[in-house]
């Protein structure tokens, strides 16, 4: 039986490659911008190998607001490549993730005061540049309809806008990014830590010194080529070694808040604009409703930023002057996650006003690093990296991305989404799984489904939940550990199931139950377990905010 690369063997696999071959490209980072750039790099045939210090999507990459996004807002900045690239990528994504990528319409309330000619005409240019389809193209809704999206908002609303957008799973998306390129042949290891560049005698990098943070085992990597996608550790990890870019990064703390769609009614997503100047968004997704975001500059530690109180408390007045007829109450509020913006700092600028474009430096002969940019346009940067790494290869790069046209695992379904739920759902409710956990399912995992079906074949209890009440099934642990490289409870229950961020307790409740499958999957003795239970909880406690 073949080894299916995001496994724990094929993680092995690749490890003991990486210690003996010599690298066309390493990339240190296994975020959507590394996962991204290992993908298209071999995708053109390149020899590539990736590490990532924790798992795929512990930084930025799954502390995002989760939107593939046209960013009609920078059209207010004139930055009218960043909008039409952003605009024209949700499609790219689309089509390569149907089962990650899901409609969201936005809706912008006008309310008393407010002028909608100068929203419109800001929406019939983003439709323009956005080539939107006719469900993308913004229509006016009349002060009812507004409404009957959002019973719970201020008035009094004169009407509004709805357009389209997309929602997505930030950190699935990466992982399913990294598995494409390992899939398609990439060498690539989550927990390995780079932990210094090496030399030769012309200083210049010739690949890496590596730690692989599960054993403690040292080990170099040989690369013609090392891309730092090290996102707002890119700095850092060049500082520490007596490097620097040219321009400085400045890091801006997100933070979102989640409550219950029961008790705050948000149908879609709205853009929301108080009267005293605060400004963000609701955004629906299950029976969740989530809210941000904050852009504060943020100069502590980089690792697992936290939602601190006064950000907490500007997003909580937000809801309330936005929604209050909800009657929200911080005892509402169900997690918090907070992310850190990696921008290209520039002088005289605020955070909110820092464009979002990507850069991309030759620190010095073989080392490149690359910075900034969105989750959307993460494909765009890979191509922009390649091309221009290519000048310093050897042999000649294939010039065309084939990322546009290879589907993402999981993606291979029928496009028109409603389908593909209606066929999930029917064959989910023959083997007794509640609605719940059917929606859940499908729209995370896509044809991957059929394997957890699979599983369920072959003995039952794969398709059991994973705790009374959790919308989750036993069989996405074992998928997790056997072909999305889950080498943790946190990389399964933040990353692989998003149970931590959209689940009313975090998915605590199923945590011995995954920390069993997991032992009897990857051997962890008693000892290993409890550690795992102990470092997952303190992990947990970050998502929960303080009453
Ligand atoms: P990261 O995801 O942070 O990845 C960097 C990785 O490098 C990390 O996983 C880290 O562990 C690893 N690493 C660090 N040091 C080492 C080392 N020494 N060895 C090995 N690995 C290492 N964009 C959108 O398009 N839509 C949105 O809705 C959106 N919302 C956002 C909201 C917020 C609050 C924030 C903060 C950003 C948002 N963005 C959004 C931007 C987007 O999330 C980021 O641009 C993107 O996730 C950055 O990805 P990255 O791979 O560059 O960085």
């Amino acid at each position: 039986m073949s080894i299916h690369p995001f496994s724990p063997t094929g993680r092995i696999q690749a490890l003991d490659s990486m210690k003996e071959e010599s690298f066309d490209l390493l990339i240190i980072g296994g975020g959507i911008t590394g996962s991204g750039i290992a993908r298209d790099a071999i995708l053109r045939g390149l020899n590539v190998a990736l590490i990532e210090k924790e798992d795929f999507g512990y930084g930025t990459s799954s502390r995002s607001s989760k939107l593939v996004h046209g960013g009609v807002r920078y059209l207010e900045t004139g930055n009218i490549r960043l909008v039409k690239e952003s605009a024209t990528e949700r499609k790219v994504l689309k089509h390569i993730a149907p089962h990650l990528i899901h409609p969201l319409n936005f809706i912008i309330p006008v309310f008393q005061g407010d002028s909608l000619i100068k929203y419109r005409a800001g929406f019939i240019l983003f439709d323009r540049l956005a080539k939107s389809t006719k469900k993308e193209k913004h229509k006016k809704l009349s002060a009812t309809e507004v409404k009957k999206h959002l019973p719970h908002l201020r008035g009094p609303v004169k009407s509004g806008l709805i357009y389209g957008e997309y929602i997505t799973e930030d950190a699935r998306f990466t992982v399913m990014n990294a598995r494409s390129a390992a899939e398609h042949g990439a060498k690539i290891a989550n927990h390995v830590k780079a932990t210094g560049f090496r030399f030769n005698n012309h200083d210049s990098v010739i690949g890496i010194t590596a730690k692989n943070t599960l054993t403690g085992d040292t080990f170099k990597i040989d690369a013609k080529i090392t891309i730092n996608a090290t996102g707002p550790w890119a700095e850092n990890i060049l500082t520490k070694n007596n490097l620097s870019a040219p321009e400085s990064l400045l890091l801006s703390k997100g933070i979102h808040l989640v409550f219950p769609a029961e008790k705050l009614a948000v149908t879609d997503a709205v853009l929301l604009n108080t009267p005293d100047g605060k400004s963000g968004f609701a955004i629906r997704r299950w029976d969740f409703v989530y809210v941000g975001t904050t852009d504060i500059i943020y100069e502590e530690k980089i690792d697992q930023p936290e939602s601190d109180e006064q950000a907490i408390q500007h997003l909580l007045e937000l809801v309330k002057i936005s929604f209050p007829s909800a009657h929200i109450e911080k005892e509402d509020i169900i997690g918090t996650w907070a992310g850190l913006r990696p921008l290209i700092k520039q002088e005289g600028k605020s955070t909110r006003d820092t464009p979002r474009d990507d850069e991309i430096w030759k620190i010095k002969e073989g080392l490149f690093t690359i910075a900034g940019g969105k989750l959307t346009t993460y494909r765009k940067m890979a191509d922009r990296v390649l091309k221009k790494v290519s000048k310093d290869m050897p042999h000649k790069l294939n010039d065309n991305s084939r990322t546009k046209e290879v589907i993402l695992p999981g993606g291979d379904i029928d496009e028109d989404y409603d389908n593909y739920k209606k066929e999930m759902t029917s064959k989910f409710k023959q083997l007794g799984l509640p609605s719940k956990t059917i929606e859940r399912l499908a729209w995370l995992y896509g044809s991957a489904n059929l394997e957890l079906i699979n599983y369920g074949k072959k003995d039952d209890k794969w398709l059991e939940e994973l705790a009374p009440g959790i919308p989750a099934i036993k069989g996405e642990v074992k998928l997790a550990v056997e072909k999305e490289m889950a080498l943790t409870l946190t990389d399964f229950i933040d990353r692989r199931s998003s149970l931590l961020l959209f689940e009313n307790e975090h998915g605590q409740k199923a945590i011995n139950e995954i920390a069993m499958i997991m032992s009897n999957l990857l051997g962890w003795d008693e000892l290993e377990k409890e550690s795992q239970i102990l470092s997952h909880t303190k992990n947990a406690r970050k998502v929960l905010v303080k009453q």
